[in-house]
Order: C-alpha cells, then structure tokens, then sequence
C-alpha cells in the first residue's frame, strides 16, 4: 500500500489508560485486528508500566506478542525506564517511545522523577539497546510530553525543549517526537517549536502526538503537514488524556486526522468505512464511553474521495 503519511493509532495505550473499566485483552485483540484490517501501519498498543499502578495495562506483553504476529503492522509501545523497555523488548515491540516531561512538574507526578534523572534514564536506555544484536533492536523514540505547556506549571520554555531535544538525539535515539500532553498547542507555537527544534536535531523530529483540549488539534496537523512532518497519533474516538495533566481531554481522533490528511492529498493507507467498523468494536468493548469524531457523526461527504 502507498503512503505518503504515517497514521499511529495510540487508543489501545493512551486511550484506554483513562478508562476505568478494564477492558479485557480479547476485546483488546479485537480492537487491534480490526485496526490492522483499517490499514493502520503503526498501533502504539500498550505501556509496559507496573500494573498496580495501571491495572489497564497487566496483559502489556501478551497483547504486544499478539500485535506483533500481526502481518506488516508496526508495533510500538510506550515504557517509562528501563526495565519497561526490556519488558517491550521480551515481547516484540518493533518501536519504542519513551516518555520524558519537558515540565518538570509533570515529570514528578507523572513519572515520580526529576527531568535529570529521566535523562539518566534515557541515556540507560540508549546504551543498553546499543548492546542488542541489531536485528534485534526496535526503533528507539523519545517522547517529549508537555512539550507545549502543561496544566501543573503552565508555561513550558521553548528552550528546555530544544536542549532536551539535542541532548536526547545526541544519546542516540532514534527520533525526537513532541507531544501536546496538555492540548494546549495553537498552530503559531506549533509552527515556531518544530522550526526550532528542527534547525537543531533535522529529521530526526519526525512526529507530533496531538490532544484536542482546546479543539485545535487538526489546525495543528495542518501545520505540522506543511512543516513536513508524515509521523501523526491519534486515537480512535478522541479517547484518551493523562491522569496527570488535569484538564486535559482526548487525542486527536484518528478517524477525522484520516479525512483530513486524505483531503489535503495525502495517502495513508486507511480504509475510513474499515475504521468506522474498528469503532464499532471499541464501543461495544466500553459501552457508556463517550467517543468523538467530527467523520462518525457526519458521515462522507457528498462526492468526497480519498487521496488519489
Ligand atoms: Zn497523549
């Protein structure tokens, strides 16, 4: 399948890691084949966490094994040290983000660490993942959360994400993505972040995780599109937030990122009635949820056609 632009569907992770029900890893499985039959190339389809403090996420390596048997899909995962990204590695997670707070708030309560001592971690990280055979190796991301403000400290200077940023592909991961956490990017800063953050590390910033706290999310792929970005989260049904950025609500939904990145010409591989059947099992997986989407409720447009 061509494709010009690469949809990560993170709902079986962040999505599901703000709901209470826990839902059971054969509702999970399906979930995650009916997203594969959609097309999806990339599910982010869990965090290797300890599960007493997520209950959601105790069947971490058997719902990875299973995704990975999976013919041609992407499995990524989120862990938050070392021992997580062993954990992933055990089970066959093809890429892993690890998640670092630019805010140093977020980072104490999300992660009970400072900034500093996530970066130890990374570096950790970085240097035992050098020492695996390199078929052996998965793709190594960092993830930047509250990269454009949070809802514990407020501002987040733009230059600790730059300097996070350096030192991080420095140590040698394999990518540098930002992550709205908060939501509370607009598309200006979005614009001026990537170029910054850019002219230092290239390329290898090569994706954006998006929340729609402030219903900008999809003025902010826009931008992202046009600086070049082809790497984009988003979560079916805008489900999704962290229990540690207060006031955040979902990710960007997937189904109306598809539409939209369709609409601008770009190919993502992505089936939307096959999508919308996907959806159709995650309602059912969680009945009483709420899920949004602009594409569900509306339906195609008159006349609409996918990206040629
Ligand atoms: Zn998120």
């Amino acid at each position: 399948m061509l494709r010009d632009v690469t949809v990560s569907e993170v709902g079986p992770r962040d999505g599901l890691q703000m709901v209470r029900k826990v839902v059971p890893t054969a509702d999970k499985r399906r979930l995650i084949s009916a997203l594969h039959a959609a097309g999806l190339p990339e599910i982010e389809v869990a965090s290797f966490v300890p599960p007493k403090l997520v209950p959601q996420m105790a069947d971490a390596a058997e719902v990875t094994r299973f995704a990975a048997a999976l013919p041609g899909l992407h499995v990524a995962v989120l862990v938050p040290n070392l021992r997580g990204a062993e954990a992933a590695v055990a089970a066959g997670a093809h890429k892993i983000t690890l998640t670092l707070s630019v805010s140093e708030a977020h980072s104490q309560a999300n992660l009970r660490r400072s900034r500093t001592e996530q970066m130890e971690e990374a570096r950790a990280v970085t240097t035992w993942l050098r020492s695996l055979p390199p078929d052996a190796r998965p793709r190594l991301e960092a993830g930047l959360s509250t990269a454009f403000g949070c809802s514990l400290q407020g501002e987040v200077p733009e230059a600790e994400v730059v300097g996070m940023a350096v030192e991080l592909a420095r140590m040698g991961c394999d990518s540098v993505g930002l992550s709205d956490t908060a939501g509370y990017a607009n598309p200006a800063q979005l614009r001026r972040l990537l170029r910054l953050v850019r002219a230092e590390i290239g390329q290898a910033c090569d994706s954006l995780h998006l929340h729609d706290t402030m219903g900008l999310g999809m003025a902010n792929v826009t931008v992202g599109v046009e600086e070049g970005i082809r790497i984009f989260d988003g979560a079916l049904g805008g489900l999704g937030g962290c229990p540690f950025a207060p006031g955040a609500s979902g990710n960007i939904v997937t189904e109306d990122l598809v539409f939209l990145l369709e609409s601008l010409g770009l190919r993502t591989g992505i089936d939307l009635d096959a999508l919308l059947a996907a959806r159709a099992i995650l309602a059912e997986a969680l009945p009483g949820e709420p899920l949004h989407g602009a594409y569900a409720r509306a339906g195609r447009p008159t006349g609409w056609r996918a990206a040629a």
